[in-house]
């Protein structure tokens, strides 16, 4: 299956959930403005950018543009993080669906959220993603707090081979994630993919280990480290936009993940955590296999979310 339709094949629930019948005509009194924003809604993209995607497609639809063009430059103009708008002038409506590479900032990438997310599958989807593109590979296994969570990382690690560094049931996580690190820079890995405890996120004492291991990390590759990578679940929601801001606020985010995206109507979600966060998606999930990860574009997202059989690529 093509990337491309793989993305639209993910995104089909919310999807279906958000758009009603595209009108043919451009005329503004042609449009069932209740529907669009109560679709908006139901798929999460929160009241106030409702509003202003609805209102920037009336302006679009002023000069003639076509109902589906007019909707995906106002939604694209929201998901564009700030910086490359211009790319957005630049391409006008011909968007360009060319898979692009997602680089992290060095050589390890902390992987947090809460339990359940989709954290651990998608550290296997993210190994599976840089290996492909020719790097070496490893697992620090730093959720130490519950069993299985190593254990699932070991799994992952032997069906994949690739080294998964553990330490004991209870153990001090910042010792796994020292452990992992100097074992990386031993042995030359180009990329260390360190898995963290995820229960309670409003308790202090998560965020405060989750901050040791980042220092710790930070200490043995001696420089600004590790990317701190936060898995979503797109079913949550809006809550999940909380559950970011919480984090953020503990451990400056460098990137996040949204999970799951094709077993959720809640696609619009993305369109707040873009617009309140300021922190890059990096990739989305959409579905439990190990190719299911796709680096995060906004132009094939919005392309793929307004996607008709009749307008195939
Ligand atoms: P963790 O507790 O955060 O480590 O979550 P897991 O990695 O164990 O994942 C929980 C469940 O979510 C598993 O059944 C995964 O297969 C599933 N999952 C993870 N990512 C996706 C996704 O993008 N789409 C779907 N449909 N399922 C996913």
């Amino acid at each position: 299956m093509s990337w491309f339709s793989r993305l639209t094949n993910g995104l089909s629930k919310t999807r279906k959930g958000l758009f009603f019948d595209f009108p043919s005509s451009s005329k503004t009194s042609h449009v069932d403005w209740d529907s669009l924003e109560f679709s908006l809604i139901s798929a999460d993209v929160g009241m106030e950018l409702s509003d202003e995607i609805i209102n920037d497609t009336k302006a679009n639809l002023e000069d003639g543009t076509p109902f589906q063009s007019a909707l995906e430059k106002a939604l694209l103009h929201q998901l564009e993080p700030p910086g490359i708008r211009h790319k957005l002038r630049q391409v006008g409506f011909n968007i360009d669906v060319t898979r692009k590479v997602v680089e992290p900032k060095g050589q390890v990438i902390m992987v947090v959220g809460v339990n359940g997310v989709g954290k651990t599958t998608t550290i296997a989807k993210l190994a599976h993603y840089y290996r492909n593109l020719g790097r070496s590979v490893m697992f620090g296994a730093a959720d130490t707090f519950r069993a299985a969570a190593s254990a699932q990382l070991e799994f992952w690690g032997d069906k994949l081979d690739i080294s998964t560094i553990t330490g004991g049931h209870g153990g001090d996580p910042g010792a796994v994630a020292f452990d992992a690190a100097t074992a990386r820079k031993a042995n030359g890995s180009n990329l260390l993919l360190v898995d963290t405890a995820g229960r309670l996120h409003t308790k202090h004492n998560l965020m405060e280990e989750l901050k040791k291991i980042h220092r710790v990390i930070s200490k043995v590759e001696d420089s600004e480290p590790a990317d701190v990578w936060l898995v979503l679940d797109a079913i949550t929601g809006q809550n999940g936009l909380e559950q970011a801001k919480r984090f953020h606020q503990a451990i400056p985010l460098t990137g996040i993940i949204v999970t799951k995206l094709d077993g959720s109507g809640k696609g619009g979600v993305i369109v707040p955590i873009v617009r309140d966060l300021h922190v890059p998606i990096k990739f989305i999930g959409i579905g439990e296999t190990l190719d299911d990860l796709q680096p995060y574009d906004a132009a094939s997202y919005v392309k793929a979310l307004l996607h008709r059989p009749d307008h195939t690529t």
